[in-house]
């Protein structure tokens, strides 16, 4: 796991660096902005710790830079104590998970850690559900070696199911994670739009992969 360490602080830089190694970890540390902006680009880091307060250009700026690139890497971002409207700024920016100066060393090591395992898993671009396959990058769907059209919100329901993949997805979750709705419209739109699901993914297919789990909603799986 590479980890690009982004702090002005020699010290801290250092110090965090050596208790990353020491763990098995790979540590490249940038003391500004811009310096960890071109690292990340050359470079691609499972994760990136990144302190809020930097010379010249600061860590949210950097954190806002990344996001707009589209650079998925999971960051960490530090921000002395009690700096609330920094952390959900950062939080707003795209950051995955926020830490406090002082920290324990231990626990900034174990934050890494999991952010680098949500990240590897984030990686696999392909789902898979038994022969059909939804390539998150490409937003292409087949199955059996035919490629299925969907629409915007077609790719968000299955993009849902198939992660959830084995697991009940109850008609309010489907409305939060496809249309961001936080309320129930009270219309048959899942309904609707996981009939039309159906008819391309399973209608001319066998075995079928999308089922109805009545009264609770839907799930995605190979018949056992
Ligand atoms: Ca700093």
């Amino acid at each position: 796991m590479r980890v690009l360490v982004v702090e002005d602080e020699r010290k801290t830089a250092s110090f965090i660096r050596k208790a990353l190694e020491a763990e098995g970890f790979a540590a490249d540390v940038c003391a500004n902005g811009n310096d960890a902006l071109a690292a990340a680009r050359a470079t691609p880091f499972d994760a990136i710790v990144l302190d809020i307060m930097l010379p010249g250009r600061d860590g949210l700026s950097v954190l806002k830079q990344l996001r707009e690139r589209r650079n998925p890497t999971p960051v960490l971002l530090l921000s002395a104590r009690g700096e609330v409207n920094e952390r959900i700024d950062g939080l707003n920016a795209g950051a995955d998970d926020y830490l406090p100066k002082p920290f324990v060393i231990a626990e900034l090591v174990a934050r890494v850690r999991a952010l680098g395992r949500r990240g590897s898993d984030a990686k696999s671009p392909v789902l898979r559900v038994a022969d059909l396959t939804l390539d998150t990058v490409t937003r292409r769907a087949s199955r059996g070696g035919h490629v299925i059209e969907l629409t915007a919100r077609e790719y968000r329901l299955l993009e849902f199911l198939m992660l959830s993949a084995g697991r009940i997805c109850g008609r309010m979750a489907i409305l939060e994670k496809v249309w961001d709705y936080d309320f129930d419209p009270g219309s048959n739109l899942v309904d609707v739009n996981i009939k039309r699901l159906r008819e391309k993914i399973d209608h001319d297919f066998e075995p079928k992969l999308l089922h109805t789990v009545r009264g609770l909603g839907y799930v995605m799986k190979e018949p056992s």
